[in-house]
C-alpha cells in the first residue's frame, strides 16, 4: 500500500471512531467542527439573543447550524465561503473569496451598515507545502480579516478566529490586543491535539 493510501485509511479509521463525528451524526450537524464552537460558546458566553453575526469560511455549515439554532430566528447570520453551501433556514449565504476586495465589499453591502456584534472565522488558506508561501498567505488572510472586522464591528463586539501556531499568529495577537480589551486563546477539546490550530477570542472591540 502506498504512503498516501495508508494515510487515507488511517484518517478514515480515526474519523469513524471519533466521538465528535458520531455526536455530529446523532445531532444532525454537518461537521464535527460544530462542537468546537459549542465549547467556546459555553465557556465564554459568545452568543446572545438578537445578535448580528458574520461567519467566514462557513462550509459545509456545522458552525452555521449551531449559530442558527442558538440565534433561533432572533438575530441575523450572514455566511461566506469559497464553496456553495446547502441552505440553512434563516442563514444568508454568499459564495466568494474573502481575499478578493470586491467580495468583501459585497459582504459589507449585504450587512448594510447594521452594526455587527460578532465576526467568526474558521478560514484557512489551502496548503501549498512551501513554508514561506503558506505563512505569507495566512498572514495576509488574517490581516484582511482584522481590517474587515475593524470596519464592521460595533464597539464592544467580538472576533473569534482560527489561527495556526507560528510567528505570524504571534504578530496578529499583538494587533488584536490593541483593538480589543480582552484577547483569549482557546483550544476546545473537539480541536485535534495534533493540529497546530487554535482559536483566538477577542472581546470588547474598542471601536475605530
Ligand atoms: N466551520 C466550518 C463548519 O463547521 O462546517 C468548517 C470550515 S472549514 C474548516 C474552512 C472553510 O474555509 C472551507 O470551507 C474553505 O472553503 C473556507 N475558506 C478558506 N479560505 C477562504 C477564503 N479565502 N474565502 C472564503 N472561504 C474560505
Amino acid at each position: 500500500m502506498s504512503g498516501r493510501k495508508r494515510k487515507t485509511k488511517r484518517w478514515l479509521q480515526e474519523h469513524r471512531s471519533d466521538h465528535y463525528v458520531r455526536r455530529a451524526d446523532a445531532e444532525g450537524y454537518r461537521s464535527r467542527a460544530a462542537f468546537k464552537l459549542e465549547q467556546i460558546d459555553r465557556s465564554d458566553r459568545l452568543l446572545g439573543s438578537g445578535m448580528t453575526v458574520v461567519e467566514l469560511g462557513a462550509a459545509p455549515g456545522g458552525w452555521s447550524q449551531y449559530l442558527a439554532r442558538r440565534l433561533s430566528n432572533k438575530g441575523r447570520l450572514i455566511t461566506l465561503d469559497l464553496l456553495p453551501m446547502q441552505a440553512i433556514p434563516g442563514v444568508e449565504h454568499l459564495q466568494g473569496d474573502f481575499t478578493d476586495p470586491s467580495v468583501r465589499e459585497l459582504l459589507k453591502q449585504k450587512i448594510n451598515n447594521v452594526p455587527v456584534d460578532l465576526v467568526i472565522s474558521d478560514m484557512a488558506p489551502n496548503i501549498t507545502g512551501i513554508a514561506a508561501t503558506d505563512e505569507a498567505r495566512r498572514a495576509e488572510l488574517w490581516s484582511d480579516l482584522l481590517e474587515f472586522s475593524r470596519e464592521i464591528l460595533t464597539p464592544g463586539g467580538s472576533l473569534l478566529l482560527k489561527l495556526f501556531a507560528g510567528d505570524e499568529a504571534q504578530q496578529l495577537r499583538q494587533r488584536c490586543k490593541q483593538l480589543f480589551s480582552k484577547s483569549l486563546v482557546r483550544k476546545p477539546d473537539a480541536s485535534r491535539a495534533r493540529s497546530s490550530e487554535y482559536y483566538l477570542l477577542n472581546q470588547g472591540f474598542r471601536g475605530r
